[in-house]
C-alpha cells in the first residue's frame, strides 16, 4: 500500500472552557503587557501559554537584556516594562545603571565602560568608542516569570497554560475566540476581541490575515555557569590584545555572534551567551527548528571546550543549560493597516497615530490593525513592519508597550461597544500615559513629523 500525502482529520468538538472580554494568545513580553493592560482597564481577560511559564522570549528564549528603551536622553519605555523591572530589582534578579552612571559626563567614560560593557547595558547604536551606558536592564530568567505571573494573577486575568494555539474562530469576519490544542483535547476560549500576541502571527494567520514570510538569524541560547567573571573582565582589560586574538577563534567556533557573545546575569559565576548566529532556519518549521537545536548544541559545546582551555575566568566553566524556547527573531509578519518601514524607524518618522514607542522610534496603532480581520489586535515582534524595520524595532520592551497599548484599545473599545478598529489612537495616549507609560504621542526633537497630530 502506498504511502498517503495527507490524512482527514475527523471532526473534532471543543468544550467552551472560558469565554471573557478579551483573549490573549501568547504568554511573551508582549501578551503579558496586553492581557495585564487589558484586566487593569476593566476587561475580563484570558491569557493563553502553550509553555508552563510566561515570558516567551525573554524567559524561555533566555534573552536576558531588556534594552531599545532609552533614546540616549530618556527612558523611552515605561509602564509595564518598568514595573517588571521593578518587581525583579526588589528581588535581586535584574541589574541596570543607575542614573549616575548615566549621566552625560561619565557615560562614554572608558570606567563605566569597564563597569557596565559586560552587562550590556550600552547603546551599540552610536558609533564611538566607548559605546556611551544607557538605561537597559540584565534579569534573571525565572525573575522575569516569577514576575509576570505576580502581574498576571494579581491583576485577575484567567490564566490557561499548557495551551496551543490551534485555530481561530471567526464570524462574518470577525474574530469571536480561538481553539486550543490541550491534553484534554481541543477548547474553545471565546472573546470579544482577541490579541494574538504568539510572536509568531499564528493566530491572524489562521483568521486569513495578510502578512510577509520574513526570516532572520536563529539562534540557541546558552548559560554557562562556573565562569569567573571577575578574571575574565580582568584580561579583557588588561590584556587587550592577547584578549582580542583569543576571542576572535572563540568566535570563529562559533560562526556568527554579537561582538559580546557573553554576557553577565544576576547570578553570580552565570553568563549568557547570545550566540550563535545561524541563517538559513525558518522559525515556523518543525524540520527547522530541530535541526536548528543541532547545531546550536554542537557549535555551543565546541566553544566551551576552547574557553575552559583558552580564556582566563571561564577554566571551571559548564554549560548550566540551553534555553528551552528556540531563539526565534523573525518569522511571519503583518501586513497591517499600515507596514512600518526600516526608514520610518531609521528617520524615526512620528505618526499621529503613534500609541507607543521604541528606543527613538514610533509605531503607529494601524501597525498593530489587521487589515479585513475585525476584531483583532496584534502586538509583539509580528506587528506590521517590512522584514528591515522589524529587525530593528522588535526588542522586549518596544513589545511590551505594544502588548500595552492593545490591552487598552481593547477595553476602550468594549466600554464604549465599538470595534478595535475604530477606537481612538488620541484616548489609547491618554490612558497610556494614566497608567505610566510613554505613548510617544509627543514628538522628541530629532523626529521626522510627516502627520500633523
Ligand atoms: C536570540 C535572541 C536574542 C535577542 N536579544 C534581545 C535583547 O538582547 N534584548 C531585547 O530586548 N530583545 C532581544 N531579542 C528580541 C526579543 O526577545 C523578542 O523580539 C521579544 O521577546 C518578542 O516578544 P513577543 O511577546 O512578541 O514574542 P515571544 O517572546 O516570542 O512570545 C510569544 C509567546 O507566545 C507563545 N506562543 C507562540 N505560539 C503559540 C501557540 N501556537 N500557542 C500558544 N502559545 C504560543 C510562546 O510560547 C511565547 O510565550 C532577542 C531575540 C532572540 C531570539
Amino acid at each position: 500500500m502506498s504511502t498517503p500525502n495527507s490524512v482527514s482529520l475527523p471532526g473534532a468538538e471543543a468544550p467552551v472552557v472560558a469565554k471573557s472580554d478579551v483573549v490573549v494568545v501568547g504568554g511573551g513580553p508582549a501578551g503579558i503587557a496586553a492581557a495585564v493592560s487589558a484586566a487593569r482597564n476593566g476587561a475580563s481577560t484570558t491569557l493563553i501559554e502553550r509553555y508552563p511559564y510566561l515570558g516567551g522570549l525573554a524567559s524561555g528564549g533566555m534573552v536576558l537584556l531588556l534594552d531599545d528603551m532609552h533614546n540616549g536622553t530618556e527612558i523611552s519605555v515605561r509602564g509595564l516594562c518598568m514595573e517588571i523591572i521593578d518587581r525583579m530589582a526588589a528581588r535581586g534578579l535584574c541589574v541596570f545603571p543607575p542614573d549616575a552612571d548615566r549621566h552625560p559626563d561619565v557615560r562614554e567614560s572608558w570606567e563605566m565602560w569597564r563597569k557596565w560593557s559586560r552587562w550590556g547595558t550600552f547603546d551599540f547604536h552610536i558609533p564611538v568608542t566607548p559605546h556611551p551606558i544607557i538605561f537597559a536592564a540584565a534579569f534573571d530568567p525565572d525573575g522575569y516569570k516569577q514576575a509576570a505571573m505576580d502581574m498576571v494573577g494579581g491583576a485577575g486575568v484567567n490564566l490557561r497554560l499548557h495551551s496551543w494555539f490551534r485555530s481561530t474562530l471567526m464570524r462574518n469576519g470577525r474574530a469571536v475566540g480561538v481553539v486550543v490544542q490541550s491534553k484534554e483535547g481541543p477548547q474553545a476560549i471565546l472573546g470579544d476581541v482577541v490579541i494574538d500576541a504568539s510572536g509568531d502571527l499564528d493566530v491572524a494567520a489562521d483568521a486569513g490575515a495578510a502578512h510577509a514570510d520574513g526570516a532572520f538569524i536563529v539562534t540557541t541560547v546558552s548559560r554557562m555557569g562556573g565562569v569567573d567573571t571577575a578574571a575574565a573582565e580582568r584580561f579583557q582589560f588588561e590584556a587587550p590584545d592577547e584578549f582580542d586574538a583569543i576571542d576572535r577563534q572563540a568566535k570563529r567556533i562559533i560562526g556568527g555572534s554579537w561582538n559580546y557573545w557573553w554576557l553577565k546575569t544576576p547570578l553570580p559565576g552565570v553568563v549568557w551567551c547570545n550566540c550563535p548566529h545561524m541563517t538559513g532556519f525558518d522559525g515556523t518549521k518543525v524540520a527547522d527548528l530541530t535541526a536548528a537545536e543541532f547545531e546550536g548544541r554542537r557549535r555551543i559545546q565546541e566553544l566551551l571546550e576552547f574557553a575552559r582551555a583558552k580564556m582566563p575566568g571561564f577554566e571551571n566553566a559548564h554549560i548550566l543549560d540551553f534555553a528551552p524556547q528556540t531563539g526565534v527573531r523573525q518569522a511571519r509578519l503583518l501586513e497591517g493597516e499600515y507596514v512600518v518601514t526600516k526608514s520610518d524607524v531609521m528617520d524615526r518618522v512620528h505618526f499621529a497615530d503613534t500609541v507607543c514607542r521604541g528606543r527613538d522610534y514610533y509605531t503607529p496603532y494601524r501597525a498593530l490593525l489587521p487589515k479585513h480581520v475585525d476584531q483583532m489586535l496584534v502586538a509583539g515582534r509580528h506587528y506590521s513592519a517590512t522584514s528591515q524595520a522589524q529587525k530593528l524595532s522588535r526588542e522586549i520592551p518596544p513589545c511590551m508597550a505594544m502588548g500595552e497599548a492593545t490591552g487598552i484599545a481593547a477595553a476602550l473599545a468594549l466600554e464604549a461597544d465599538i470595534t478595535v478598529r475604530d477606537v481612538s489612537p488620541a484616548d489609547i495616549q491618554k490612558r497610556m500615559r494614566a497608567q505610566g507609560a510613554d505613548p510617544g504621542d509627543v514628538p522628541a526633537e530629532n523626529a521626522t513629523i510627516t502627520e500633523a497630530a
